[in-house]
């Protein structure tokens, strides 16, 4: 059963699937997150049937990045289910194939990155796996971005927005704030009318953040090479020579963070310096001020003896010549 599945899931798409057109009438939506958060979990319930592997355990199940689509009211949804891609040391060939392998199937751009965590968990992980998304999309995904939260079914009929307004954990106050206050569970363990309305919750909130990102979706130069390279020829082959030229994207964007990093820490050790150098210097400024405020006043004393004294010598001058 396990073995069919993987078999399944290694099941490379059709090429003639980049030959579709990518008409306004979709809705691209990309997974994201840890392994184990219920990303393939949430992917099924999004297209309302078990199109991908989900499984409890210690590893993933879900061995390559995964595409499915369905019709919701008129509008195709396609959904990419993603693969261990968000750990936090991308550095094998296979990773970064699998990353080009995601950014194909999501050609011209996904609209919405789904992060998927699970309700109160989360954890450093989750935290890294945000970090590696930020490195394959940049910064600007988060415009993109929803966070899901998976076992609704665990708030016990509690309220979401609560759970997320009292929340002690800063790290998911702060992505939810960065993701301009997108949110929603899902309950992958329901079915029927309550499956529907989670869903229906997910594109109500996914349309409105299109609305408020002038109907664009997220796209960069790798989507861009993507789209030239994939037009026709063998999709495998294709993949693996993009894994190359994701790699030097992915440490291009490396490179700046650094920079960017570094700069900062520059002009932090300046000010640092700055505060230190005026520190030390304060003794000798306590001194240099201490013998102005002491020439002042010896100069007020001088220039009061100075004053009489000119005037003596006017008064004798005025009694001797005048
Ligand atoms: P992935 O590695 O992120 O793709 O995670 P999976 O989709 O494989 O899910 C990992 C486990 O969590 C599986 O056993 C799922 O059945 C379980 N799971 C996912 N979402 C939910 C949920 O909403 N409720 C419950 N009870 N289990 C869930
Ligand atoms: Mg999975």
């Amino acid at each position: 059963m396990r073995r069919q599945q993987q078999a399944a899931d290694e099941e490379a798409p059709p090429d003639s699937y980049y030959h579709s057109q990518y008409g306004e009438s979709e809705l691209r939506l990309v997974l994201v997150g840890k392994t184990g958060a219920g990303k393939s979990a949430t992917g099924n319930t999004i297209l309302g049937e078990g199109v991908f592997a989900s499984i409890l355990g210690a590893q993933t199940v879900t061995k390559i990045c995964k595409v499915g689509s369905r019709i919701w009211n008129g509008k195709t949804i396609r959904v990419v289910d993603t693969s261990a891609i968000f750990s936090p040391k991308i550095c094998s060939t296979d990773t970064y194939q699998e990353i080009g392998r995601c950014i194909a199937l999501s050609v011209p751009g996904p609209h919405v990155l789904v992060l998927v965590t699970q309700l109160g968990r989360y954890t450093e992980e989750d935290k890294e796996a945000v970090r590696t998304v930020q490195e394959i999309f940049g910064i600007e995904a988060m415009r993109y971005m929803i966070v899901l939260f998976t076992r609704k079914e665990d708030l016990g009929g509690g309220s979401l927005s609560d759970y997320v307004k009292y929340s002690d954990n800063r790290d998911l106050q702060t992505l939810i704030q960065k993701c301009g206050n997108r949110y929603c569970a899902f309950n992958n363990k329901a079915t029927g009318a309550e499956q529907e309305e989670q869903v229906n919750k997910l594109i109500e909130i996914a349309e409105r953040m299109g609305w408020e990102n002038g109907n664009s979706y997220y796209t960069n130069e790798l989507y861009f090479m993507a789209k030239v390279m994939l037009t026709d020829g063998n999709f495998e082959e294709k993949c693996r020579n993009f894994g190359e030229k994701v790699k030097q994207h992915i440490t291009n964007q490396r490179d700046i963070a650094e920079a960017e990093q570094r700069w900062g820490l520059n002009r932090i050790r300046k000010a640092c310096c700055s505060i230190i150098t005026v520190y030390l210097w304060r003794p000798v400024i306590f001194v240099i001020y201490a013998i102005c405020r002491i020439g002042c006043a010896i100069c007020r004393i001088g220039c009061a003896i100075c004053r009489r004294g000119w005037r003596c010598i006017l008064s004798l001058y005025n009694y001797w010549f005048g």
